[in-house]
C-alpha cells in the first residue's frame, strides 16, 4: 500500500509555511512599485523576478503537455534533486534506494542531508530488476532513484521493471529523464496522472543545449509540487535564465534538428569505434554519449588527453571497469577524436 503524502514528507516541511515575497503578496498591474525594497533607478534587471516563473511555465505546459501547475522549475536539475530528498528524508533516519552505477548527484545530494544511500546494482546488461530493488527498500525508505536512459551506461531502463516499482513502492519515485529526448521510448510523464508518487525530472542541459543556462524541470502532482515551492529559495530562477529560454522555447524545430544531427554522430562513432582493436565493447545508447570498453582505459583516456580529446573515464565505476564514456558531439570533433584514435593504432605498430 502507498503511503499517504502526509506520511512520506519530513514533518517539519509539512507544518511550515512557504516564506512569503513581496511578489507573492501583490500579483497584478499597478503604476508603482513600492514593495520590495528594489532600487527604480536600474531599468532592465532591477526588480525582482517572477517566484513561480509562470509565463515560463505556461510555455513548457504546452510543449509537455502537463498543467503549469504540476510543473516545478529549478537551478538545474541538481535543484530538485536536492529538494526532494529535503522534502521527504529524515537525517538519520529514512533512506534512499538508487541503481548502481547511475548519476552522482543522488549520492552527493544524500551525503549533503546526511540521508542514507542504498545501491543496488544494476545487471551485466546495465538492465534493473525491480524485485532485487524492492528488497533493498524498508518501512524507511521514501525515496527510490531511477535514471533513465541511464548515465554513465547510457540504456533505458525496462519500462516494466520501473513499472513494477512505480506500484510495489510505498515511497516516492523519482525518474530522471535527463537524455530521454535522444530514447526512441515514451517519456514517463503522461504516467504522472496514473502513479501519484511519480516525480519526473527533465532538464534544458542536454539536448535543449542550454547547460550553461542552469533550468531543470520536475514534474508531478501539484500537491507534491507545493512542496517543492514552500522549501525552494524564494527567486531560484532569475530572470536572465528565464527570458533566454522563453526565446529557445519559440524554436522547436532547430532542436529536432539538433538531435538529428547528434543521432547521426552517434552511429557515426559506433561504426569507427568498432573498427578499432582496442575496443572491446560497445554499450547500447538511448543518449547522447557512448559507453565503450577498451583494453586499457587509463592508459587511452591520457593519451586522448594529451592530444587535447577529453572524455570521461569511467573505470572506477561500479560494472564500467574499463570504460570511458564518450559524448556525442559535433561532427569534425567527433571526426577528430576517430582521427586520433585511428592515428594511435598506426603509431603502435
Ligand atoms: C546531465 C544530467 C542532468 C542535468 O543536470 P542539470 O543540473 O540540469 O544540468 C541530470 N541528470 C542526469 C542523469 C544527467 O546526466
Amino acid at each position: 500500500m502507498r503511503m499517504k503524502l502526509q506520511e512520506l514528507v519530513r514533518m517539519n516541511v509539512w507544518n511550515m509555511k512557504a516564506y512569503s515575497s513581496a511578489r507573492d503578496e501583490f500579483k497584478g498591474e499597478a503604476s508603482v512599485f513600492l514593495d520590495a525594497n528594489e532600487n527604480p533607478l536600474n531599468d532592465k534587471y532591477n526588480r525582482y523576478p517572477d517566484p513561480l516563473q509562470w509565463a515560463l511555465k505556461e510555455k513548457i505546459s504546452k510543449i509537455k503537455n502537463i498543467e503549469p501547475g504540476k510543473i516545478f522549475l529549478g537551478n538545474g536539475s541538481d535543484e530538485p534533486i536536492d529538494l526532494v530528498i529535503r522534502i521527504f528524508c529524515e537525517p538519520r533516519i529514512d533512506n534512499i534506494v538508487a541503481i548502481d552505477p547511475t548519476y552522482g548527484m543522488y549520492r552527493v545530494c544524500a551525503d549533503v542531508n546526511d540521508v542514507e544511500y542504498r545501491k543496488v546494482l544494476l545487471d551485466d546488461n546495465f538492465g534493473l530488476d525491480a524485485q532485487k530493488l524492492l528488497e533493498k527498500t524498508d518501512e524507511n525508505t521514501k525515496l527510490v532513484f531511477l535514471c533513465s536512459p541511464n548515465n554513465p551506461t547510457g540504456n533505458l531502463l525496462n519500462r516494466r521493471e520501473i513499472e513494477k516499482v512505480l506500484h510495489a513502492f510505498r515511497g516516492i519515485v523519482a525518474i530522471d529523464e535527463a537524455y530521454i529526448d535522444f530514447a526512441q521510448e515514451e517519456t514517463w510523464l503522461d504516467s504522472l496522472d496514473k502513479y501519484s508518487n511519480l516525480i519526473v525530472l527533465q532538464t534544458f542541459s542536454k539536448a535543449w543545449g542550454l547547460a550553461a543556462v542552469r533550468l531543470g524541470m520536475a514534474f508531478a502532482s501539484a500537491e507534491i509540487i507545493g512542496l517543492f515551492n514552500r522549501i525552494k529559495y524564494p527567486y531560484n530562477v532569475n530572470i536572465l535564465t528565464q527570458n533566454c529560454v522563453n526565446g529557445e522555447l519559440d524554436k522547436p524545430e532547430l532542436r529536432k534538428q539538433w538531435i538529428q544531427t547528434l543521432l547521426k554522430g552517434r552511429d557515426y562513432l559506433t561504426d569507427e569505434l568498432a573498427k578499432l582493436p582496442f575496443v572491446e565493447r560497445i554499450y547500447p545508447t538511448d543518449s547522447n554519449f557512448i559507453l565503450v570498453k577498451v583494453t586499457d582505459a587509463n592508459g587511452l583516456y591520457r593519451k586522448l588527453a594529451d592530444k587535447g580529446v577529453i572524455v570521461r573515464n569511467r573505470n572506477t565505476v561500479s560494472l564500467c571497469a574499463g570504460c570511458l564514456r564518450i559524448t556525442v558531439g559535433a561532427d569534425d570533433e567527433n571526426r577528430m577524436l576517430i582521427e586520433t584514435l585511428q592515428a594511435m593504432c598506426i603509431s603502435e605498430k
